[in-house]
């Protein structure tokens, strides 16, 4: 290419670069406005005292209004009082989550519906309780095996008959499954199959014609039901081909059920199964029992571990709690820490063996831990409801992970505490622990900036991200952000942008690779004599640096480098696609950022003492971590 030409792509560049900021300002604006909208909306349809959802759910169906859809929220059914009692008795559970009921109810019913769930929240019991209530059996199509094995051995737990049809069952099994399917004395209430044996077996395609006729299917159920869309993150072409089951079986009420799909995904769905009019329920992904928070992690004195000790003696003193840390190392330190400071804790890891770690998890469910410092690898069939607070020693790695993790606290609906401490040097261990997961920078770099956000909601920015509407009054000052008000101040850094560019391409023309800390070093002036008579070196403090680095690297002024050896992997910064923008004389960039100057602090004392009456009134604000942030800059 030569230079005119260079040139011309370079100023077609940038002005789609500030095309594309303008887009980005709207976009934000926009959701803002929804939100907005959203939320007088609700006031008037409260005024005109219309009876609508509560913000746990909303329904929608083309065959049914709100009001219509009320009705499924009561108890008066023919089948009410069995359910409850099989609720009990069977189930041993006292009370149904948001929409169960409701979706329980249609499906007895005879509607099909969709049902959209965040995991963990219990959509298993909508068709196993169902089941239980109804003649004959039900069809549970899953995509795992594994997931298969878990219901059976659970169902198996509570002496509710449930069988399975998969590749690894063996002949006879089949052969007496196919038999029973008919049998109008057969014990089983459950049959799960895989989607490749409604695919591929045309024995049991046969077999649930029979049992079709002679009513003894009673429903479909189609988990993970987003599995059909190739709109969806989990495509499985065999889910193509259910269509048959509501083609074959048009009087069998179909249940889909899923975490994660959007409306067009649903849509899609409906399509591929061949469901005329289904009813989608879609529950919020708004815990409002959750308290969200992040606290800055100081790279000079890291002292969260401090931190951390002082609130589960003081703050959760004697309440059951996680604290997830970034490896089974850290899950031994921070314990070991945890430990010495009086904290009765535990960890758990991959590592340890299957007894230790049965045991770690049996104490701690029966409250003879208090705490367990955990990887991630304390994840699967963790469900104790009073978990009063989930404490992330270290980022998580998507907001996915996080809203996961974190949301194993307050499962009994009563108040809980999810805290993140956000360190700058954290981000650059897990980025090259992902580096090799298909977009994993790019679900880091999410999680990165739910923390490094001052001024939206905490759980608008979760709702965003899960694409779902989000509505200002959701939140109830249940985060740090809404309770402590608009405390940040937005601030001009082209200026810096400039500096800290300038670090790495100089770094660059010397053929250096610069890691975070070296970024940060050089600039605070802690580099080399001869590079900083080379470079404009800053006086602003270490966190300031460290907030100013990473807004650069996630507005994209800068960007990942990785560089791989045999042993590990390493993270170096370079120019990110954005960098060039900034020869333009014009252009500039801001960020928000945490007013917390010693006045501010002042004012924020008071704003904290009149709201003393809720919990968790501590802020990281007003951590002494945060308090050395100087507000000049
Ligand atoms: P999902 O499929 O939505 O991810 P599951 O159906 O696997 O969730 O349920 C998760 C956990 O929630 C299970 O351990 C289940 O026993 C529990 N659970 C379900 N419904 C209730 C309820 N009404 N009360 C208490 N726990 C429940
Ligand atoms: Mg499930
Ligand atoms: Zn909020």
């Amino acid at each position: 290419m030569d230079s005119d030409n260079a040139d011309d792509v370079q100023a077609g560049l940038d002005s789609v670069e500030a095309e594309l900021e303008v887009v980005k300002l709207q976009i934000a604006e926009l959701l803002e406005k929804q939100a907005s909208l959203t939320s007088k909306r609700k006031q008037l349809l409260r005024r005109l005292e219309e009876p609508c959802d509560s913000t746990q759910a909303s329904g929608s169906g083309p065959a049914m209004t709100k009001q219509e859809l009320l009705r499924y929220e009561n108890d008066d059914f023919s089948w009410s009082t069995e359910l409850e009692q099989n609720l009990k008795d069977v189930f041993q559970l006292s009370t149904f989550r948001p929409l169960q009921l409701k979706a329980i109810n249609l499906s007895m019913s005879g509607k099909d519906l969709f049902l959209v769930m965040p995991t963990g929240r219990g959509k298993s019991l909508c068709y196993q309780l169902p089941a239980v209530c109804s003649e004959g059996f039900t069809l549970v199509v899953t995509p795992l095996v594994s997931l298969m094995e878990d219901q059976l051995m659970y169902l198996k737990s509570i002496d509710v008959e449930a069988v399975s049809l998969n590749a690894s069952s063996s002949k006879e099994h089949a052969k007496m499954v196919l038999a029973e399917m008919t049998d109008s004395k057969a014990p089983f209430k459950l049959l799960y199959v895989t989607p490749e044996k409604i695919a591929k077996s045309k024995l049991l395609m046969s077999r649930l014609e029979k049992a079709y006729n002679a009513g003894r299917l009673s429903r479909i159920a189609v988990d993970e039901v987003h599995c059909c869309s190739q709109w969806g993150h989990d495509f499985r072409p065999d889910y193509k081909l259910l269509g048959i089951l509501k083609r074959q079986f048009p009087k069998v009420p179909l249940l889909g059920l899923t975490a994660t799909a959007t409306g067009s995904v649903l849509k899609d769905c409906q399509k591929i199964l061949c469901v005329p009019e289904p009813i989608t329920l879609t529950a919020s992904f708004n815990r409002t029992n959750l308290y969200y928070e992040v606290r800055l992690k100081d790279s000079n004195s890291d002292d969260s571990v401090s931190d951390i000790s002082a609130l589960i003696k003081e703050r959760y003193k004697d309440q059951s709690g996680i604290v997830y840390v970034f490896s089974q190392k850290d899950a031994e330190t921070v314990s070991a820490d945890l430990q010495g400071k009086g904290v009765n804790a535990s960890p758990y890891h991959a590592n340890m063996n299957p007894e230790d770690k049965s045991q770690v998890h049996r104490k701690w469910a029966t409250n003879k831990i208090q705490v367990v410092v955990a990887t991630v690898a304390f994840g699967m069939g963790i469900d104790k409801a009073d978990v009063r607070f989930v404490i992330h020693h270290t980022i998580s790695k998507s907001i996915e992970n996080y809203y996961q993790e974190s949301g194993r606290a307050g499962r009994d609906d009563k108040p809980a505490d999810c805290i993140v401490y956000f360190g700058f040097n954290d981000i650059f261990r897990i980025s090259t622990m992902v580096v090799m997961e298909n977009v994993g920078q790019q679900k880091l770099l999410t999680m990165v900036d739910y923390c490094q956000n001052v001024d939206r909601c905490r759980r608008s920015v979760i709702a965003v991200h899960f694409d779902e509407v989000w509505d200002d009054e959701g939140c109830n000052e249940m985060c740090d952000v809404c309770r402590h008000g608009n405390d940040y101040i937005t601030v001009d850094i082209t200026q810096h942008a400039k500096d800290v560019v300038q670090i790495v391409e100089l770094a660059g023309s010397l053929d250096e690779k610069l890691t975070p800390l070296k970024v940060t070093e050089a600039w605070m002036g802690k580099g080399p004599a001869k590079r900083r008579k080379m470079i404009q070196t800053t006086t602003l403090s270490r966190l300031e640096v460290e907030a100013i680095i990473t807004s650069l690297l996630l507005q994209g002024y800068l960007s990942e480098d990785f560089s791989f050896t045999p042993y590990t992997t390493y993270f170096y910064l370079k120019l990110g696609g954005k960098a060039p923008l900034l020869k333009n004389q014009s252009h500039s960039i801001t960020m928000k950022m945490r007013r917390t100057g010693l006045d501010a602090n002042t004012v924020k004392v008071s704003q904290v003492k009149t709201k003393e009456g809720k919990r968790s009134g501590d802020n990281a604000a007003n951590s002494p971590v945060t308090k050395k942030v100087k507000r000049d800059l």
